[in-house]
């Protein structure tokens, strides 16, 4: 028997063997030939992941939070006005991480699951010109995705530039960068991308990386500086060693694994099921009657589902029977209701087989909490849901 639960959280999530085995391989020299021909190949592999052809990769060591700090310390300067948009704690923490850079934040924040409506947005910006936004695709804390496509739109009506948090989309939720013209698409390994924690990554666009260059002072964080990183970028993509930082290469090389897989399962394909697989968790847990904290499926995220526990129920009695039954869950985030409900991530390589495996978990801690429901049913809608 197998002696480690499954990990059905929104990240650190389960990873593939392959990926575990690159991670676990003799670390080479960050300036040897092999090495310098992985780390290429996982910049170019990460534009067709993001489907944005013309944009720069920077990968670096970090947490998805210096994802975040990097990709607007570089554009904005002592002054600026920003505008945040939140639909859950990482929004918040947007908008805290901003502060410190001496801009003006101005914060549009959703009701708890709930989206900002896009006319709001629009008269927003109109009011006033914004030189940077930022946006949360899937905030993790809430399951709330937003419309990341008509965003973006509306801020280039305005010429203000987009920072999108796609650490709980990235892979995942359907994203077309360039398509859709965000500026920036940052992400972290442990999410959807299916690498341990420890990367931070994203890409930016021409027209951010022109405003990163015109800057009249110096981008106030050192480490984040893409002064530092993009020549080591440009080297390493082409076939060529540099130095400004030692790369994490066991994960550089296991990103590049993970990258190589997703690409074989394809873009479109890895939308659809992140898509389906969403749904199918979200019928299951309807049909077991507990509500969601995204207050309409139209915004619910195919990354992860966010249910309240059923009434008299907590997490520190329901979880652990889940584990029990062999699945590990997240509790709550958001603040206002961190006691109230739990989280299931449901991204990266995961199977149908683990969803069920999820939702028949779930159905074994809610049994043994003593709650009243038919055994199996939550199990039946999710099998209804992904067998279409
Ligand atoms: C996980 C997450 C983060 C933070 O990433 P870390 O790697 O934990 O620093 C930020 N934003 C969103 C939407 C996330 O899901």
């Amino acid at each position: 028997m197998r002696d480690r639960a499954l990990l059905m959280i929104p990240g650190p999530i389960e990873f593939e063997s392959e990926v575990l085995q690159a991670l676990g391989a003799p670390t080479s020299s960050h300036v040897a030939p092999e090495f310098i021909e992985v780390f290429g190949q996982a910049l170019e592999r990460m534009r067709e992941v993001w489907l944005c052809p013309s944009g720069q990769p920077f990968v670096v060591s970090g947490s998805g939070m210096l994802a975040l700090e990097m990709a607007v310390a570089n554009l904005i300067e002592s002054g600026d006005k920003t505008l945040v948009l939140s639909t859950g704690v990482f929004g918040d923490r947007y908008a805290d991480l901003l502060r410190r850079y001496h801009v003006e934040v101005s914060v549009l924040r959703a009701p708890l699951g709930k989206t900002i409506p896009l006319q709001q947005v629009e008269e927003t910006l109109k009011e006033h010109r914004y030189k940077l936004m930022t946006i949360t695709h899937v905030d993790t804390s809430t399951g709330v995705r937003t419309d990341a496509k008509f965003l973006a739109a509306i801020a280039r009506k305005y010429d203000t530039l987009t920072v999108l948090d796609g650490v709980c989309s990235v892979a995942g939720e359907e994203l077309r960068q360039e398509e859709w013209g965000i500026d920036v698409v940052l992400t972290a390994s442990q999410k959807a991308i299916g690498v341990p924690p420890g990367l931070a990554l994203m890409i930016v666009s021409p027209r951010a990386i022109e405003t990163w260059r015109r800057r009249k002072t110096p981008v106030s964080n050192y480490y984040a500086d893409w002064g530092n990183w993009l020549p080591i970028m440009e080297a390493y993509e082409a076939r060529k060693a540099s130095y400004f930082a030692t790369p994490p290469v066991n994960l550089i090389c296991a990103l590049n694994v993970s990258l190589e897989r997703i690409l074989k399962e394809g873009m479109e394909t890895r939308f659809e099921r992140h898509k389906r697989f969403g749904a199918a968790c979200k019928a299951g847990i309807q049909a077991l009657g507990l509500e969601q904290v995204p207050t309409d499926s139209a915004h619910a995220a195919a990354t992860l589902t966010a249910p309240y526990y059923p009434r008299g129920i907590t997490g520190s009695e329901f979880l652990p029977k889940v584990k029990d039954a062999g699945v590990i869950l997240a509790g709550g985030l958001h603040p206002d209701i961190k006691g109230k409900y739990f989280r299931i991530g449901h991204m990266g390589a995961e199977t149908a087989g683990d969803l069920l495996a999820t939702i028949g978990a779930i159905e074994a801690g809610l049994q043994g909490c003593g709650y009243t429901f038919e055994l199996g049913a939550g199990v039946r809608a999710a099998q209804r849901t992904l067998r279409g």
